[in-house]
């Protein structure tokens, strides 16, 4: 571990406490935090038990998933009707009653990413192991099947292809690169937002778990509330708490709950 945050299941009665307290809005993250990071992000699928978790918590608390995935991609994933599902980084967000928000400078860009998609496919075509996962405002490269030592020259062919597209912007996770609109939006961003929709007047303490860089931008950007990073990422956090594993974060909710 690269971190030194103390341990949120050791400190989960006092945190239960005051999250009775309080009433928090919970945050939570897919893959990594509710899903096992697998092989092929396609196979990603939450448990019975974790996915009775978060329901069960949703009753408790205002819960909302926050994903790097397409919206529709993670609601289906998650499958619990009454939740939040800010997709692409928060580019897109659904909620109960057929709510429906979507970003929209995001939107002028969208043709930028069928041109830049055929590009890239066209320039990564001869690397074994490449996946395009084209989201509605995001275009994920997965490498996790691609051979280690050709990983700098997915990078260098992604950023040459990029200096043409000055809309765009890349970001890194884990085994991915993420091509997004070049707007000052992301998870973070997605949680303000949605504290406004989620919960009662006062009620803007929140609670986010996550795993990946790209949580970071939560952790650090939302106000009033507690992190907890799942894992570690190996970069520097801003996160508060930390829970070693899925399991790890399958024993806190179930403490929260008791
Ligand atoms: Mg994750």
């Amino acid at each position: 571990m690269s971190h030194q945050l103390p341990s949120a299941l050791e400190h989960g009665k006092e945190l239960r406490e005051k999250f009775n307290q309080i009433k928090p809005l919970l945050f939570l993250d897919f893959d990594g935090t509710l899903a096992p990071i697998v092989e092929h992000h396609e196979d990603a699928a939450i448990s019975a038990e974790m996915r009775d978790l978060v329901l069960r918590l949703s009753k408790k608390y205002p819960t909302a998933v926050v994903s790097g995935r397409g919206m529709k991609d993670v609601s289906q994933r998650v499958n619990i009707p009454e939740l939040y599902y800010a997709g692409s980084h928060g580019f897109e967000i659904s909620g109960p009653g057929n709510f429906l928000k979507e970003n929209d400078e995001a939107q002028k860009v969208l043709p930028q990413f069928d041109e830049i998609e055929t590009s890239l496919r066209k320039e990564l075509k001869d690397i074994n192991g490449v996946d395009f996962e084209r989201k509605k405002f995001t275009l994920a490269i997965h490498y996790r099947q691609v051979k280690e030592e050709m990983t700098d020259e997915v990078h260098q062919r992604v950023a040459t292809v990029l200096k043409k597209y000055p809309e765009l912007k890349k970001a890194d996770g884990k085994k991915v690169i993420e091509i997004r609109p070049s707007i000052d939006w992301h998870k973070g961003k997605a949680v303000e937002f949605l504290k406004t929709q989620l919960g009662e007047k006062d009620q803007d303490y929140s609670v986010y778990i996550g795993d990946d860089v790209t949580d970071e931008d939560a952790f650090k950007y939302v106000q009033h509330g507690l992190g907890i990073l799942v894992g570690d990422h190996g970069h520097e956090t801003s996160a508060d708490y930390a829970l070693k594993d899925l399991d790890e974060v399958k024993q806190f909710f179930e403490l929260l709950l008791q």
